[in-house]
């Protein structure tokens, strides 16, 4: 039962940099936000001696082949354990290391899921049916190293040129004009970026836009911010309010507003966090987490069952496990298919049903999310992946590819040879498309 244990200790003051900070202090989301550490210079000397040099001088290398650019609340800062930092959880999704970067899949793409070309209006993917994504804009209070959405999220690194989401009314109204045209749409994701960066008058403003077309009956705020930055729900009264006009003007049209949020590992869930979600809970917002399934974060049975049962226990429901995306520059986070669908056989039966995670592919080339059980052919040998989408493109096929350091050794070298690796993937869609045996 320790995933109840909610540390709720001074932790930041190990840190030389908030060692004066009492808690009423470090526990407001104006200090969060004025500290939030940007580059390596910062994090020196925020950290200082707690690492050797050499730490630091990883992370410049890291950071010279990285998708993402840097950018870490104190909260979190203070979160990681500096005395191991190379296997700790959180250091290892928002600092990268050179020593730890692995080559790429030769089959990664950047926007593998399509996003743009699935694109009606410029941040608005309307792939489903009934659903749609709308990016509102492209900051976050974080920087996580594995975004799916490094095509745009963040500032330019030293190896992606960001495509830009900015938070214009122009663009948005755009949004609102394709939804309010298509009848069929009845569910939009507001995300980004992250919400939390939104304005309070914003929140308000989008709830309100979307809430108020006669096709819209669900929205959804995503927000990493419970996860990275919790101060914010107890301190910033005026965000938090505009969100409760929003569930309260839901609740009278009958219409459903909830929180996506995105946690990891249990040590990100602390007594803040709980503390942050009981303010939700009282104002009545349902908050559901999805999860990315990462290497040396969460791939064993033991994490991901402790996250799943800390979720419930402060009332977030665990909603998807995402397998990490084929996205580059983060090689060295994916696992393969069979790592997560043994991870899932563990967690299923652990706690209720409807706390449960799906665990999901959202596949290359935009079929959208897929259960990883319903695979229509996998081969754990080459790491190849086949899977369908009959309600979103039927008749295509789409692959995941398992990380090439989890094959044997014969396998990876197969992969270095162009004429082999097509031969490899021609047949797994072979496989694929035979007759099934049902
Ligand atoms: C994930 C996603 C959605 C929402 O899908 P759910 O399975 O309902 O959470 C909608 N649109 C796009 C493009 C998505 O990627
Ligand atoms: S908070 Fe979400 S959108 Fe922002 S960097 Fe992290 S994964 Fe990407």
């Amino acid at each position: 039962m320790d995933h109840r244990d909610l540390r709720r200790d001074d932790f930041w003051r190990r840190i030389p940099g908030y060692a004066e900070v009492d808690g009423g202090e470090f526990h407001t989301h104006g200090f969060q936000a004025r500290h939030t550490v940007t580059n390596v210079r910062q994090l020196r000397e925020t950290v200082g001696n707690l690492v050797p040099d050499s730490l630091y001088e990883d992370v410049v290398g890291g950071l010279k082949n990285a998708p993402m650019a840097l950018r870490i609340s104190p909260y979190l800062l203070s979160l990681i354990n500096w005395e191991e930092p190379h296997s700790d959880p959180i250091r290892t999704q928002f600092l990268p290391l050179a020593s730890e970067q692995v080559p790429n899949h030769p089959e990664l793409r950047l926007d593998s899921l399509h996003e743009q070309r699935d694109s009606a209006v410029p941040g608005l993917t309307h792939r489903y049916p009934d659903k749609a994504l709308f990016l509102p804009l492209d900051s976050c209070p974080v920087y996580c190293r594995f975004c799916t959405r490094s095509y745009a999220i963040g500032g330019d690194t030293a190896i992606v040129e960001k495509v830009k989401l900015s938070a214009r009314i122009q663009r948005w109204d755009d949004a609102f004009a394709y939804i309010a045209s298509r009848p069929e749409l009845e569910d939009i994701v507001i995300s980004g970026g992250d919400t939390y960066n939104l304005k309070a008058e914003q929140i308000q403003m989008i709830g309100e836009r979307l809430l108020g077309l006669p096709n819209i009956r669900r929205i959804r705020y995503a927000t990493k911010g419970l996860a990275v930055l919790p101060q914010k729900i107890l301190t910033d009264t005026d965000w938090v309010d505009a969100l409760t006009r929003v569930a309260e003007l839901g609740r009278r049209l009958h219409k459903d507003v909830v929180m996506h949020t995105h946690f990891n590992h249990p040590n990100e869930i602390t007594g803040t966090t709980q503390d942050a979600m009981d303010r939700l809970t009282e104002r009545g917002v349902t908050v559901r987490c999805q999860t990315v399934l990462q290497s040396g974060v969460n791939d064993d049975p033991a994490t991901m069952q402790r996250l799943v049962r800390r979720l419930g226990f402060i009332n977030i429901h665990p909603y998807y496990v995402y397998f990490h995306d084929m996205v580059p520059g983060v090689e060295d986070l994916r696992t393969s298919l069979a790592t997560g669908l043994n991870i899932e056989k563990h967690v299923r039966g652990h706690t209720a049903g409807f706390n449960t995670p799906s665990f999901v592919v959202d596949t290359m080339g935009g079929g959208g999310k897929r259960d990883g059980h319903s695979y229509e052919h996998y081969n754990r040998e080459t790491g190849i992946a086949v899977f369908t989408s009959p309600s979103v493109k039927p008749g295509a096929h789409f692959l995941y590819f398992d990380p090439l350091r989890t094959l044997d050794e014969e396998q990876q070298r197969r992969w270095q040879v162009a004429s082999e690796r097509h031969r490899m993937i021609d047949d797994a869609l072979d496989s694929a498309r035979q007759p099934t045996r049902r």
